[in-house]
């Protein structure tokens, strides 16, 4: 026998029992992002891998060692599967010259990709949904979206997601910065990890956020980026701060809050929960100013962030909330030829009333028909048979009702013409006793 083929390292099917749970996530988010008047964008998953370059930077994990590039092999085009939203959607608004005649609030939802080790809310494949704000210079957009974030936890009925803020102010004092931050590292050159040594000329603001235990210590001495910064940058950073503390948004301020992009600049912050273990972060973000010129565009200030849509499912999970898949309304029995043929007209007629039909395909007897009906959670089966189809009419069997004498599967015949209506009132008149359909 062969082997089956598994999916690719890192990268998951998600099934159904699960899936149900990504659906009412997408859904709370476009009804969110709507109430904020967030517009859609859609961007190819595959770009030029030169705008990924560009854009993240080449001293970065996601440039050095986490993108899936490939040469086209028909026309020899470098491509690379996206690792990353913003890249694209910036692309796309100066591509289309999107932000030319008025600012722009965009998001997109979707796969991405990056070459990591897999395991517990780290994937090669995983999604985000990404935020983004172009055009507006001052502090008030970057409270907005730092605002909308506390409001999605709660849709979610999540909560302790805790947010640290901070500050990498402009590229000048951010290069003054680095300068003495190199000067202090150097002095420690020995109490380097491999990683830090590499870094040190390349992007020394990264040894800021190792992870590496016995480097914590030399990382809490070193000098601090917000010391740097000019009177404008902490204007703008205590500009959104006011904000988060007039709305009662509470906030932290990490001064190793570096993030792992080149293009940020000013704001930036992080989303963090206790929950998940290591990968804790469920949403980043900050202000990339620079980053639209950088590519080509007219300079345009911008802001947004990304969430990991893995790690806060797994937290909608961790929390208990994992609604059991509704059932459909009705599953539609039928044995015998007149039946068989007056049935799939019958059960369209219920689909133009907005009743959900699951129809029994593959024919079997009544009984077994029936005990698929009973597992299938529908609110009722509606039966035909010949006799029913001669007289025009259906049983209508209520699968979950129990009467008061304990007993379940009331059935009534109702005529076709009826039927939609007889069904509708029943399932509303559930609605009003038990709150739920
Ligand atoms: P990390 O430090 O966890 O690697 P990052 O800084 O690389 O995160 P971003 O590029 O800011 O992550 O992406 C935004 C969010 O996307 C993260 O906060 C996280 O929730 C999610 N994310 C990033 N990489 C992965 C991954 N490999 N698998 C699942 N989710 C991810
Ligand atoms: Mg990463």
């Amino acid at each position: 026998m062969s082997k089956t083929i598994q999916s690719v390292r890192g990268m998951n099917d998600i099934l159904p029992g699960e899936s149900e749970l990504w659906e009412l996530f997408e859904e709370t988010i476009r009804c969110w992002l709507k109430s904020y008047g967030y517009r859609p964008i859609r961007m190819p998953i595959v770009e030029p891998t030169s705008l990924f370059r560009r854009a993240i930077g080449e001293v970065t994990d996601i440039v050095e060692k986490e993108m899936y590039s490939f040469e086209d092999t028909l026309n020899g085009e470098n491509l690379t599967l996206r690792p990353e939203g913003t890249a694209g959607c910036v692309r796309a608004l100066i591509q289309h010259n999107l932000a030319a005649q008025r600012p722009q609030r965009l998001y997109y939802m979707g796969p991405m990709f990056r070459h990591e080790r897999p395991q517990k809310g780290r994937y090669r494949q995983f999604n985000q949904v990404g935020v983004e704000a172009f055009g507006f210079p001052g502090p008030d957009i970057d409270a907005e979206l730092i605002l909308m974030g506390a409001r999605l936890w709660d849709d979610l009925g999540l909560d302790g997601i805790r947010l640290e803020i901070n500050s990498l102010g402009q590229s000048e004092e951010r290069a003054q910065y680095r300068a003495n931050l190199i000067a202090y590292f150097e002095k420690y050159r020995d109490a380097l990890d491999e990683d830090a040594r590499r870094r040190l000329y390349t992007n020394p603001l990264r040894i800021l956020d190792s992870k590496n235990p016995d480097m914590q210590a030399l990382i809490a001495e070193a000098p601090k980026l917000m010391a740097h910064l000019g009177a404008e940058s902490m204007a703008h950073f205590e500009g959104v701060q006011q904000t988060l503390r007039d709305v009662g948004v509470p906030y932290t301020i990490n001064p190793r809050l570096v993030r792992g992009l080149d293009y940020y600049n000013l704001t930036v912050f992080e989303w963090v929960t206790d929950r998940l273990g290591a990968q804790g972060t469920v949403c980043a973000g900050g202000r990339y100013d620079g980053l639209v010129e950088q590519l080509g565009g007219k300079p345009t200030p911008g802001c947004g962030y990304a969430m990991g849509v893995e790690r806060l499912i797994a937290l909608i999970r961790d929390m208990g909330g994992n609604p059991a898949p509704a059932g459909v309304d009705v599953y539609f029995v039928h044995q015998g030829e007149a039946a068989s043929r007056l049935a799939p007209r019958v059960a369209e007629r219920l689909r133009d009333q907005s009743i959900d039909v699951l129809f029994h395909c593959g024919g079997g007897s009544f009984k077994a028909q029936m005990k698929k009906a009973d597992a299938s959670g529908a609110h009722f089966a509606v039966i035909i048979g010949d006799d029913e189809a001669a007289a025009g009419e259906v049983t209508l069997k209520y699968l979950r009702e129990t009467s008061a004498d304990g007993e379940t599967g009331r059935q009534q015949r109702v005529a076709v013409d009826r039927l939609g209506e007889e069904i509708m009132n029943a399932l509303f008149e559930g609605e009003e006793t038990d709150g739920s359909l």
